[in-house]
């Protein structure tokens, strides 16, 4: 038999913790821990860091950027039509 922890997982009160939750300073064991870049996060706040991080994915992804290139594509479409229009009118004999 072995005494509870001394340092207990907030979860698992039979489980030694094995670190602290960098959001909430809560003990979690092996099993509750999520490492991200190295730095232990607990159920809840890995959750919350997981949710801001995709939500910044997305409006990173679908942001200026893309905005930006469809503007630019829409202007070089407008562009080359109206040269294509101007070589053609300048290239057809007569216009009467
Ligand atoms: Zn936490
Ligand atoms: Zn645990």
């Amino acid at each position: 038999m072995t005494a509870a922890p001394a340092a207990p997982c907030q979860n698992h009160p039979a489980r030694e913790a094995i670190g602290v939750c960098v959001e909430c300073r809560a003990r979690i064991c092996s099993e509750c821990v999520t490492k991200v870049d190295g730095i232990n996060h607990c159920v809840a706040c890995y959750a919350a860091v997981a949710d801001r991080g995709a939500v910044r994915r997305q409006a990173s992804a679908s942001g200026t950027s893309r905005a930006g290139a469809a503007v630019a594509a829409v202007a070089w479409l407008g562009a080359g039509t109206l040269l294509v229009w101007a070589l053609l009118a300048a290239a057809l004999p007569g216009g009467g």
